[in-house]
């Protein structure tokens, strides 16, 4: 189901649109398989614009790990192609990676091609083909690219003459700066069950907001659902009684990675990670509807227990 193509619009509410007092830039773009929306206030909005638009291009490029001609494809391929920017962001890759316990995992990528993913031929694989795929390490850095392309909006942001803006990398959303009425940014949260929004996450300021969801692609067989966030240990998809985790983090990079660690870990060894770490908050909710979110999250909208800080 390719229902992900269009929920980068859909889903997240961008709630504080362009309006007709304050000039504002607005671009839609599709890059990274994903529809993009990027809004820029301020003097230099539209060179901004420019910069971020070429940018996502050039990361879909070194990145995409269905394109045989990108530099990751050559790097699986063996071949020394990598920059140093690109190198920084493999060792983050891997830090985080070992930081999650392995539940973020950015070398899946012969299991995701096994499953189908990459061309949408899906296919539920048989135990033998799994451990022959587990073998083979390939990058694949689907799990972090889009929300490292929010900390690269954001650098990029810092060097114009910008007031505030709000991006939407396919359901990524990157906030920047401080609405003029000192009120907080509110992006919508996707509700996995579908229908309207979840509910309404107020941010403050610079801040990633980013979901990992089983919704956002899968495919179904025999009644059962296939979804692409795989876990590590086992090569299929996880099976972690979660349908979708949102992390509210400083660094997008960061944010994107932890989504998909946290979805694969479950809400008891999620909250455990939380309570170990002070520099992200996030919104769980279960396959059961139920809805619980860190102490730091202000979510309107719906019914949640908020997860407290164990001193
Ligand atoms: P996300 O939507 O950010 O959770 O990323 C999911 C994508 O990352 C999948 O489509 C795969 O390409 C890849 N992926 C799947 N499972 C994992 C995992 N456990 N760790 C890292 N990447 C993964
Ligand atoms: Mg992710």
């Amino acid at each position: 189901m390719k229902r992900w193509l269009v929920f980068g619009l859909v889903l997240c509410l961008l709630l504080s649109g362009c309006t007709k007092e304050e000039a504002c830039a607005q671009r839609t773009v599709f890059c990274m398989d994903t529809v993009m929306d990027i809004r820029i206030w301020g003097q230099e909005r539209d060179a901004a614009m420019e910069a971020i638009v070429e940018m996502l291009h050039s990361l879909e490029k070194t990145w995409s790990a269905t394109d045989a001609d990108s530099v990751l494809s050559a790097y699986n391929r063996g071949e020394d192609v990598l920059d140093a920017q690109q190198k920084a962001l493999l060792a983050t890759a891997e830090q985080l990676r070992s930081q999650t316990g392995g539940a973020f995992d950015p070398k899946l990528g012969s299991l995701v091609a096994l499953w189908g993913f990459y061309d949408d031929n899906h296919h539920v694989p048989s135990d033998q083909e799994i451990q022959t795929a587990r073998n083979q390490t390939q990058w694949d850095l689907g799990a972090i690219v889009k929300g490292y392309a929010g900390t690269q909006v954001v650098e990029i942001l810092a060097r114009y003459d910008v007031d505030r803006a709000i991006v939407n990398l396919g359901g990524n959303v990157q906030t920047y700066g401080q609405k003029p009425d000192g009120q907080p940014w509110n992006v919508g949260i996707q509700n996995p069950a579908g229908g309207d929004s979840l509910g309404v996450l107020a941010v403050t300021g610079s801040m990633a907001v980013v979901t990992s969801g089983d919704y956002q692609r899968y495919f179904e067989q025999d009644g059962i659902r296939y979804h692409h966030i795989l876990d590590p240990e086992t090569g299929r998809p996880a099976d972690s009684g979660l349908c979708s985790v949102t992390v509210l983090c400083a660094d997008g990079a960061m944010a994107d990675a932890l989504s998909t660690a946290l979805f694969v870990m479950g809400l008891e060894d999620a909250c455990a990670y939380w309570q170990a770490h002070d520099d992200f908050e996030a919104i769980f909710v279960l396959s059961t509807g139920e809805i619980y979110a860190t102490e730091g999250v202000v979510l309107s909208g719906c019914a949640f227990e908020v997860i407290c800080r164990e001193n």
